[in-house]
């Protein structure tokens, strides 16, 4: 059997399998982006698909400390699109 590692979220600070997290990469060259696939090279930062963990994680800049870096707006209403986009997805299903 395949052990799912696990992340911590840094909005609500749980361990969770990699899959259920949204993944922030710093690349080698310094760029940051959102990570859909997880298979990114980089540094990462994790947070769990909710809204109220991403407002946590926005809120309290944890994931640009982590990186090391300020974490572009772009990629924070990247994160929020994609958050919607699940939110809706659950509604339809
Ligand atoms: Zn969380």
């Amino acid at each position: 059997m395949k052990r799912i590692p696990l992340r911590r979220c840094l909005g609500c600070n749980e361990s969770k399998p990699k899959n259920e997290l949204m993944r922030i990469v710093r690349s080698p060259e310094g760029e940051i982006s959102l990570d859909l696939t997880g298979k990114k090279s980089g540094r990462g930062a994790y947070v769990c698909r909710s809204r109220a963990c991403f407002s946590k994680a926005r809120k309290s800049r944890r994931a640009d400390r982590c990186l090391e870096v300020a974490i572009p707006d772009a990629v924070y209403d990247l994160m929020e699109k994609q958050i919607a986009e699940l939110e809706n997805n659950e509604v339809e299903a």
